[in-house]
């Protein structure tokens, strides 16, 4: 009302009106999902899926198969009484849960989740080891190149040290050549 008048104040408005405008409501705790019935696994247990089904908000009818691999590895009775001793905020992880394990479980009958877990474990090892090799030759490199950084250092301090006897260590040369040209003219002048 005071707000369609204000042009100045366009921009702050919209602000405060754009939470609930563009994006969902900022209610804290998660909706509630939406319960169809029958829901699956009443379906499948030919039972009446009652109001307060435990089971409707996690097995919904347009996933069957999710019910039916939990019920086949855990049965309907624990999957009941597991989420009845959970709360409710927990329930939808211990189903995810549940589900996931009885997957590994008909995927490997022997080892099941263990065998996923004992993969990884090794995967785990494996990547360590590779790890542990790798830092090891970035040391061994590093060293190798603080090494070669002293000797370079240490040929150039020679060269510099070099450089600066150039004139005394060309002179025998040249000496050797007033010398050479004196012992080559003596018998001349002689
Ligand atoms: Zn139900």
């Amino acid at each position: 009302m005071g707000y369609s008048g204000n042009t100045s104040a366009n921009a702050s408005p919209p602000s405060v009106l754009s939470p609930t405008s563009s994006s969902s409501p900022p209610s804290s705790p998660p909706p509630p999902p939406v319960v169809l019935s029958p829901c699956a696994a009443c379906k499948i247990l030919r039972r009446r899926c009652v109001d307060k089904c435990v089971l409707a908000p996690y097995f919904p009818p347009t996933d069957p198969l999710k019910f039916t691999i939990a019920h086949r590895v855990f049965g309907a009775s624990n999957i009941i009484k597991m989420l009845q001793e959970l709360p409710e905020e927990q329930r939808a992880d211990a189903v995810n849960s549940m589900v996931y394990e009885a997957n590994a479980r008909l995927r490997d009958p022997v080892y099941g989740c263990a065998g996923a877990i004992c993969h990884l474990q090794k995967q785990i090892n494996e990547l360590q080891a590779e790890l542990a090799k790798a830092q090891a030759e970035i040391m061994n490199m590093q060293c190798q190149n603080s090494n070669l950084f002293e000797l370079i250092c240490k040929q150039m301090s020679a060269k510099n040290e070099d450089e600066n006897l150039q004139p005394f260590r060309d002179n025998p040369a040249f000496l050797l050549d007033e010398s050479v040209l004196g012992v080559a003219w003596e018998p001349l002048w002689a």
